[in-house]
């Protein structure tokens, strides 16, 4: 079903992960995200092309480590997420820079260290790209991201190629603003990029905007303006519980073929679809509550919540969840609801489960190595998780859990009060 149960090896050490580092916690599989890099490589040998990571999907350094070292470009959307490619040991050059709001800050450390195109989302990210470049004496390398207008079929919240959504440049409009880009000294027109969604589990809307995307660069070369590269973005969906996402193998060939034999270089920037079904959180059952009456709901309250893995709450995402190892002594069997202990209704991981739980049982909440830890937050003051990564049959703990002292660094109290100055009432 996962990562996990693939390689068995991985799987036998969860609970060996969960007494040495605690819970809740994030366990990662290098061999896992090896594969699902690989089954990329695969799928384009022999065509020019880059695979470049999303790092919003998951920036830890450990996983950024792991595919820099396999070679992975990068698609980053803030300097954040540009630092810690550089830490990781990525390549500029091979880092797109990708985001609807990038600040002049943000543009200006890109170009001093070089990376390999500024998707722009604007106008005005253009001519400010330009002048910023020119100050610098240099060309800045760009691709225009379009809204094909097509209809990802998938969650409104992670659907992003409609005309109606904020991102990119009307498809219809990226002529002029090319022809435009074309008389800046500071731009250099390398390619064209679209990005329509996430957790996309048809391969039609890619192949629509693979279709309209390279009419735009046909247009475009009829004009004299050449295009080197098309960037089709990220989006590939993965199974959560019965999707039957394309493999991605059929994805690539939908782009490759719509390319047919122009000189085109390919750019991929998948997140999701390498990271995860790479990681799970591991959770220990705390309480269990179970219902009082037959028309009551049955409640396992563990150690995660929605402030390590906010999918469920946000995008109503379903995980596998899963007992880890024997239950233990007076496990019931029920149809549990897998809640966490954050003062919000909503703090649920997971609704109607038929698991055999005893308290002290150990969990793991499937598919979470994608859009989890780097989601988490600090709410309720729970310092986050840390993040473990399997390889080889060793454990690497690459994020330590952070402490209630990092929580508080920064803050500070007020100087003490002049309490004559407030009307202390009675
Ligand atoms: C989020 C995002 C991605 C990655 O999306 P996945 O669905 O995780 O593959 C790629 N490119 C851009 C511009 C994004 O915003």
């Amino acid at each position: 079903m996962t990562a996990f149960a693939t390689h068995r090896s991985d799987g036998v050490m969860l609970d060996q992960v969960a007494a040495i580092y605690g819970t809740p916690c994030y366990v990662y599989s290098q061999a896992a995200l090896v594969e699902r890099y690989q089954a990329f490589e695969r799928a384009l040998a022999g065509a020019d092309a880059r695979i470049c990571f999303a790092v919003k999907a998951n920036g830890n350094l450990g996983v950024l480590g792991v595919l820099a070292d396999l070679g992975s470009g990068f698609d980053i959307v803030s300097v954040g997420e540009l630092e810690r490619v550089i830490t990781a040991g990525g390549k500029p050059h091979k880092v797109v820079f990708s985001g609807v709001g990038k600040r002049r800050d943000e543009l200006e450390r890109a170009l001093e260290v070089g990376v390999g195109c500024f998707n722009v989302e604007s106008e005005s990210e253009l001519e400010r790209l330009d002048r910023l470049a020119i100050d610098r004496g240099v060309r800045a390398p760009v691709s225009i991201r379009v809204n094909p207008d097509v209809d990802a079929r998938t969650h409104p919240y992670i659907a992003t190629g409609l005309r109606e959504n904020k991102f990119g440049v009307d498809i219809e409009r990226a002529e002029a603003l090319y022809r435009r880009a074309a008389t800046l000294n500071g731009i250099m027109i390398t390619g064209v990029d679209c990005h329509i969604g996430s957790q996309l589990t048809e391969l039609s809307p890619f192949a629509d905007a693979t279709e309209r995307v390279i009419a735009l660069i046909d247009r475009l070369a009829i004009e004299g303006i050449a295009i080197q590269h098309l960037d089709i973005g990220g989006g590939l969906g993965v199974c959560y519980e019965d999707e039957a996402p394309p493999s991605i193998a059929d994805y690539v060939e939908v782009v490759r073929s719509a390319v047919a034999d122009r000189d085109l270089k390919l750019v991929f920037e998948p997140g999701r679809v390498i990271a995860a079904n790479a990681g799970v959180l591991l959770t220990h059952v705390d309480t269990l509550k179970p219902a009082a009456t037959t028309d009551a709901r049955s409640f396992a309250v563990v150690d995660a919540a929605i402030n390590d893995l906010i999918r469920p709450a946000l995008y109503d995402a379903w995980h596998a969840i899963d007992r880890v190892g024997q239950a233990g002594s007076n496990a019931v069997r029920a149809s549990w609801d897998v809640v966490g202990p954050i003062c919000e209704t909503g703090d649920c991981l997971g609704t109607d489960r038929d698991l055999t739980l005893a308290e002290g049982d150990l969990l793991a909440v499937h598919s979470a190595g994608a859009y989890g830890a780097a989601m988490a937050s600090n709410y309720n003051s729970r310092p986050r998780a840390p993040e473990i990564m399997l390889a080889d049959g060793a454990m690497f703990e690459v994020r330590a859990r952070e402490s209630i002292a990092d929580l508080m660094r920064g803050e500070k109290r007020l100087p003490p009060p002049d309490l004559g100055r407030f009307d202390r009432g009675c």
